[in-house]
This record gives structure tokens, C-alpha cells and sequence, in this order.
């Protein structure tokens, strides 16, 4: 992999030293059942997995009596809809959520007459609309569900005016933050939401480690989506995987520990790809390029397709749209946000990593001008 160009990070990050280190300690030295406490070997896992709740609370500003871990952002965000969508309540969702959240609200709605499920708009920037939302918001229960940020244009929603309208409204604000924790300072009390989702691997966790932090007033009302052996004070079973949890643990604090130098560092990164891109000919960039994460370029050449660019340059990892929405030809985030077809077969999502080098961002650009002059060619040949 050493002559490879790695800058999938949205799709997943790559894992930081201190959780690898972690994760090998937790399945060579302290390889326990947390639930086994008649035992040492047991009581310091369950240390470990206790100082691993403590440590993703404090990160985030949240109360450790309402962290569940669970398998990943999918997992978390199918409990949350699961657990307060329940019959006379309206789910709203924005039209460009991930599908671990628009699919099982379509599945939660088909199972009941009195749910309802709507999808808020957004503008062309990729923003959620304030106006549209407050307007679907009406007298009864309710459950808003809007991510952090986008995880193909990494476009960042305005969380806490949106806390403050569902707060007004009597309405519960869940926020899928899979694609910001570890990139942006996220504060679950300061925002003034009531539960979010977050992934291990988005950050440099490890695949398949995740978790929602709830309110912890709320915790009695969830609904476990898998249930025996009454792990995670019974919303959760199944023995608690300590060896992935302490591991995105470590990766969450090594990526808040570096996060301003990280973010300054990507942000002069990305603004470098788009300097050396912009003069080319048809060069394009989806949605708002201010308000977004500095690792994400969404963008790419009108009438060159990404597929095409993706197999010039196989040494250079990225995804053509998103990493997540497998399979399908159109992107229901980008037609949302008004963007033609054929900008969409054109658009490359390119994500930095906390390891990506100006190497990295100049051999691309190299490669990325080499790919649109050999079209240019063909097209005057
Ligand atoms: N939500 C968002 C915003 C995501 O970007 C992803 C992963 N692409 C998910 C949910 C699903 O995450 P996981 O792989 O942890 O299930």
C-alpha cells in the first residue's frame, strides 16, 4: 500500500497509532469479558471499557450514564429512529441524511398509520432549509433527524439554531455527527441536542465500533435493537467488544489532541487541490465550498466521468460520489441539492486524512491535469 494515495478518509479513516496500539493491548494483555468481574482478568476490562466511556464523555461534553456502544453510525442511528419513533409521532429527516437513517425511517412509517415521515429540503449549498423544517414541525410529538455534516460534500448543518427550533417546538433533535467528531470541536451539551451518533472509523477508531450518547433522561425510553445477555445495562446485548470501544476511544482523544493542527493543516491542503484544479476546463464544486469540512472536495471536471478518472488513476483512492451508497447510479444527496446528472457523473469525492501529505496533494493534481489534458487531446484529435 506504500505507493498508494489514500483520500477515501470520509469513507473511512485511517486508523491512528494510539488506537491500534490499544486495540492490540486490549486482545494480547487485556483480552477480558468486561461482564466477567468474579475475576481479575474480567474487572480490568471492565475498567477499560469504563475509562473508554469516560473518555468519549468528556471529549464531547456528554454525561457517560448516556453513551451505549454499539457496531458503527448504521447501528446507532436504526436504534435512535427505532426507539422514539413510536405510533401519532412525525419523523423528519433531511433529504440528504444517510441511508442508515432514511431507510429505516421509511421502514418505521410503512409499519404504522399514525407515523409520518417527511423529508426536509435543502438549498443548493447543502444546507438544511430552517424555514421548510419549522414548517413541518406541528403540534405532536415529533423527532428531528439531521447529520452534522454531509458525508459526500461535507457540508455542515447549523446543529444548534436546529436544536434551538426543535427545543421551541417540544420536538427531540437527534444528529448523526459520524462525519464530524474528531474533525470539529463537538460539544453534545452545548449544542442542546438530545442524542447523536457516532463511528469509530470516521475518525481513526476502528471499523465497527460506534455509539449513541442520549441524554441521559432519555436512556430508559430506548428501545435495545438487539436484546439477551443485558450488556450495556441491557440496551445493548452481546458481549461488549472492549478491544474495539477502547480503540476508538484512543483514536477519538489522539484526533481531539491533534484536531487544530489537523484542521489547519487539511484546510491548506484542500485549498491547494483546488488552486491547482480551478483553471481547468470545466472544473466544478458541489454545494457550499465555506461551510464544509475542510477534509472534503466534492467537485470535478464537467464531461469527463469520475468512474473513468477513478480507473486512469488506480494508484489514487477516492470514491466517485460516496463510498457509503453502493450500487446506486444517482446520488440522492446531490439531486437534492439540484445537481444535474451529468454533474453528478463527473463528481469525484476526494477526503483528506489526518496523514495526507502535500505530496500526496501534488502528485494528485499532477495526475488529476495529466487525466484532463489527455481528454482535451482526444476531443481537437
Ligand atoms: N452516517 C454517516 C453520515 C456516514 O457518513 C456513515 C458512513 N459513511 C454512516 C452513517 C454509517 O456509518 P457506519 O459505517 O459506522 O455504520
Amino acid at each position: 500500500m506504500s505507493d498508494v494515495i489514500y483520500l477515501d478518509a470520509q469513507g473511512t479513516e485511517r486508523p491512528r497509532p494510539e488506537a491500534v496500539e490499544m486495540i492490540h493491548r486490549c486482545l494480547t494483555t487485556d483480552f477480558g469479558n468486561p461482564s466477567a468481574t468474579a475475576h481479575r482478568t474480567g474487572q480490568r476490562s471492565l475498567s477499560i471499557l469504563e475509562s473508554a466511556r469516560a473518555t468519549v464523555a468528556s471529549v464531547l461534553n456528554a454525561s457517560a450514564d448516556g453513551i451505549v456502544f454499539c457496531s458503527g453510525a448504521t447501528e446507532a442511528n436504526n436504534t435512535a429512529l427505532r426507539s422514539f419513533v413510536r405510533d401519532g409521532t412525525k419523523l423528519i429527516a433531511s433529504a440528504i441524511e444517510h441511508k442508515s437513517v432514511l431507510e429505516p425511517g421509511v421502514l418505521i412509517a410503512s409499519s404504522s398509520d399514525t407515523i409520518k415521515f417527511e423529508t426536509c429540503t435543502v438549498g443548493e449549498g447543502g444546507t438544511v432549509d430552517l424555514d421548510d423544517l419549522a414548517g413541518r414541525l406541528g403540534d405532536g410529538p415529533a423527532l428531528v433527524s439531521v447529520m452534522h455534516a454531509n458525508n459526500e460534500v461535507g457540508t455542515i448543518q447549523p446543529i444548534a439554531e436546529i436544536a434551538a427550533l426543535c427545543r421551541a417546538r417540544g420536538a427531540l433533535l437527534h444528529v448523526d455527527a459520524a462525519q464530524t467528531v474528531g474533525k470539529l470541536p463537538v460539544d453534545f451539551t452545548g449544542l442542546g441536542v438530545d442524542m447523536m451518533t457516532i463511528s469509530g472509523h470516521k475518525f481513526g477508531g476502528p471499523v465497527g465500533s460506534g455509539a449513541l450518547i442520549m441524554r441521559p433522561d432519555l436512556i430508559d425510553h430506548l428501545d435495545p435493537l438487539i436484546v439477551g445477555g443485558g450488556q450495556e445495562s441491557g440496551l445493548r446485548g452481546g458481549t461488549v467488544p472492549v478491544a474495539m470501544i477502547a480503540g476508538m476511544a484512543a483514536g477519538l482523544e489522539a484526533a481531539h489532541r491533534d484536531q487544530m493542527s489537523d484542521h489547519s493543516r487539511i484546510q491548506r491542503l484542500r485549498d491547494i487541490l483546488v488552486d491547482g484544479l480551478s483553471d481547468l476546463p470545466g472544473f466544478f464544486i458541489n454545494g457550499d465550498h465555506d461551510a464544509r469540512l475542510t477534509c472534503n472536495f466534492s467537485g470535478g471536471f464537467l464531461g469527463i466521468d469520475a468512474a473513468l478518472i477513478m480507473r486512469s488513476i488506480p494508484d489514487v483512492h477516492f470514491s466517485a460520489g460516496s463510498a457509503c451508497t453502493t450500487g446506486t447510479a444517482a446520488s440522492h444527496v446531490l439531486t437534492a441539492m439540484g445537481v444535474s446528472r451529468d454533474h453528478q457523473k463527473s463528481t469525484m469525492r476526494i477526503s483528506l486524512s489526518w496523514m495526507t501529505t502535500e505530496d500526496d496533494i501534488m502528485a494528485l493534481i499532477e495526475k488529476l491535469r495529466r487525466c484532463v489534458a489527455a481528454r482535451e487531446r482526444r476531443l481537437v484529435a
